[in-house]
């Protein structure tokens, strides 16, 4: 069943996302972990594009492949403009194509030194009409912000800009990562007041390690709710506990949004088939 069709007919999407390695060599590593991921029956896998994506590494599409072709579970490949213009994003979506991947996360990218703007897409609404046009039987996803991209004035701003997003033919979003639901269920109702009607997964990472914290979640913007910091601060010199109450955090916060009527579940794992697996077990009776 196609991503879309999933979220048509099922209460509630569960995905993981996963990286493509920085080296060459280490893609039997991911292999092995993306194998180990296949049990939990992911309604799909995304993989994502850039930071070790595609210079010099593993590149995105490569991995869509082997997820897509040879453990045959739907995959949804990111696609980033910035640094890209029409001639290279229309390369990576042939490469798409050819293997038969059909699903594709539109972004924008960070803005970066590193990275050139696009000549010819400003926002991630521009490659999501592209993709469109170009390979109209593609399905075009989008990223949204619980708590608002932090370049928006104000949420409200940044969900009336999803609207643009969804007129360009976006089919579902995605959200950035986020630890406390209430920033979910308050964007979530913004958004269909403001005429947002796509399916929304919820994005969730376990924080198992404290570099973690220090690096992703500095990273994300994602404020701290208090039960939050006060885990971390307990734990924060003790590993083996802050690893069972991060698994614990994420299970108690996918249990409340499964049953808080999210049409789909994002599992950030860090390509960490055993962080994934504990936190499916949490949930599977839900699912
Ligand atoms: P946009 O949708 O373009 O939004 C960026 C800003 O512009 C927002 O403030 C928005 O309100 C505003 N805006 C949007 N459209 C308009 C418009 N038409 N007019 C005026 N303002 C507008 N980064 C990577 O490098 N690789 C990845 O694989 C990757 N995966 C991600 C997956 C998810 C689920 C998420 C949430 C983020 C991911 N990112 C990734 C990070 C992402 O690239 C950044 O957050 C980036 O800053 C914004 O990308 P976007 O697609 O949301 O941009």
């Amino acid at each position: 069943m196609t991503i879309t069709e999933q979220f048509k007919t099922k209460r509630c999407v569960f995905s993981i996302e996963c990286f493509p390695p920085k080296q060459t060599t280490q893609m039997d590593k991911l292999k092995d972990t993306l194998q180990k991921m296949q049990a939990l029956t992911p309604g799909f896998i995304s993989v994502t594009f850039g930071a070790g994506g595609s210079a010099g590494g593993v590149s995105t599409a490569e991995v869509a492949d082997y997820i897509q072709n040879e453990l045959h579970i739907p995959t949804l490949a990111h696609l980033i403009c910035m640094g890209n213009d029409e001639t290279c994003a229309a390369e990576i979506l042939d490469q798409l194509e050819a293997v038969g991947v059909r699903d594709v996360l539109a972004l924008r990218g960070d803005r970066s030194p590193a990275r050139p703007e696009s000549p010819d897409f400003r926002h991630a609404s521009d490659p999501t009409s592209f993709i469109k046009w170009k390979k109209p039987n593609f399905s075009v996803h989008g990223a949204c912000y619980p708590e608002g991209h932090p370049e928006a004035d104000t949420l409200l701003h940044d969900v009336e800009n999803l609207r643009i997003k969804q007129a360009a033919g976006a089919e579902h979003l995605l959200t950035q990562l986020f630890f406390d639901n209430m920033h979910f269920y308050r964007f979530l109702n913004l958004a269909r007041r403001a005429g947002i009607t796509l399916p929304v997964s919820a994005g969730v990472m376990p924080i198992v390690k404290r570099s973690q914290i220090e690096r992703t979640v500095a990273l994300s913007s994602a404020s701290l709710p208090s039960d939050f910091t006060r885990m971390i601060s307990r734990y924060q010199d003790d590993p083996a506990s802050l690893y069972d109450a991060g698994i614990d955090y994420a299970v108690n916060q996918l249990r409340d949004l499964i049953e808080g009527g999210a049409d789909g579940i994002h599992l950030y794992a860090m390509n960490d088939a055993a962080v994934a697996a504990k936190v499916y077990d949490g949930i599977r009776d839900l699912l």
